[in-house]
């Protein structure tokens, strides 16, 4: 079968792997520049050459389902323990110890070579984003069921499409297909689903001297935590942080201006971290409009079963809000459409 992914975060670049895998045909549609999706990484700073993860900062081994993709990662040497120090700051700005209780790692060369590694055994197609799903089907002449569409006007025929996007963006999708097949039930489904959005404030100082912890976490009405970028490089780097703020914060000044933005949040750092940290040499903000998923659906994928014309969604709102999610969305339905398909 020629089987059409779009968006080659965690749950795409999963699914798509198996089923490439098990014989078929696969694409993998990503409307950015790079492979992993939220496990993002910037080159920031002079010359682009400082690495900061500004989505998901590490991966937490939340429970077993999850090693297999880790132990993976940690022998292809992308993945490494993060040993900390992890400390948090509280309302009185008082520092404490923080003792994780379940692994973390981090990528010294960046989050998004764990997608580029998922990326390496299938035809992805980056700087492509897919506008609409169109069914063509059996009672037409065309052979296959699926006509993608993109925004240059052009088309792609496939037998079977999964949907690898957060909810909203599948719902945009999905909508394209309303009139034609049984998606109306899936798309109640997936409009239900809200995010908690977030501010990422990358900050560079040129200098490497660096403070002695790796994470703080704050009990604070904007910054929810910063990351000591420089302690997850194996090379000598100038001193990065990204500072990551709550969703309430985020909520609040989504169409605020964003130099606006950048003041509060350095203002606020100034105040954790000391005067000096509000004076960074470079800076960049992102919004992220979906960070985690606030009421996740309770399934590893949805299909709509029953017809010539098989689409899916995976994705890490299912069954949770996390990596794993991601990870067990994506193995669900590459597992089971290889299956399914398997003739
Ligand atoms: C700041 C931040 C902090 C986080 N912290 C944690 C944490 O501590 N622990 C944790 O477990 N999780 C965390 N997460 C969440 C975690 O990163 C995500 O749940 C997971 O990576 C999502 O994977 P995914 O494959 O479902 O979706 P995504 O990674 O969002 O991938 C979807 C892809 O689809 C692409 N796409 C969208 N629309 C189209 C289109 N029309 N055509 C083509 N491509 C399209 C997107 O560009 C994207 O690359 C965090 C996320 C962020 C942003």
């Amino acid at each position: 079968m020629k089987i059409a992914v779009i968006g080659a975060g965690v749950a795409g670049l999963t699914a798509g792997r198996i089923l490439a895998g098990s014989g078929h045909e696969v694409v993998v549609f990503e409307k950015s520049r790079g492979y992993g999706g939220r496990l993002a990484t910037r080159y920031a700073g002079a010359d682009n050459s400082t690495k900061v993860d500004h989505g998901l900062p590490y991966i937490e081994v939340s429970s077993p389902d999850i090693e297999p993709l880790i132990d993976e990662m940690v022998e292809a040497g992308i993945l490494t323990p993060w040993q900390g120090p992890f400390v948090h700051m509280n309302e009185k700005g008082e520092l404490s110890d923080v003792k994780p209780s379940k692994k973390r790692y981090i990528a010294p060369n960046g989050m998004n070579q764990v997608g580029k590694k998922l990326a390496r055994m299938v035809d992805v197609r980056t700087e492509t984003k897919v506008s609409g799903v169109t069914h063509i089907g059996e009672d037409r002449t065309k052979k296959r069921s699926w006509m993608l569409n993109f925004p240059t006007g052009l088309t792609e025929n496939f037998d079977a499409v999964i949907i690898a996007t957060p909810s909203k963006q599948a719902y945009a999708i999905l909508n394209t297909t309303i009139d034609e097949v049984q998606t109306l039930k899936l798309l109640r489904e997936v409009d239900d689903v809200e995010y908690a959005p977030s501010f990422s404030l990358m900050v560079g100082y040129g200098s490497t001297d660096n403070p002695d912890w790796a994470m703080m976490t704050c009990d604070n009405d904007v910054i929810e935590s910063i990351t000591n970028e420089t302690s997850k490089r194996s090379e000598d780097s100038e001193c990065a942080f990204v500072v990551h703020t709550t969703s309430e914060f985020a909520k609040k000044f989504k169409d605020s201006d964003r130099d606006e933005v950048q003041e509060i949040i350095l203002d606020e750092l100034a105040e954790i971290l000391g005067g000096w940290s509000a004076l960074p040499e470079w800076k960049q903000l992102h919004f992220w409009r979906y960070t985690k998923a606030v009421n996740p659906l309770p399934s590893p994928f949805m299909e709509v079963v029953g017809n010539d014309a098989p689409i899916a969604l995976v994705g890490s709102y299912m069954n949770g809000d996390s990596v794993e999610s991601a990870y067990l969305s994506g193995l669900a339905i590459g597992k089971f459409w290889s299956d399914k398909f398997s003739d």
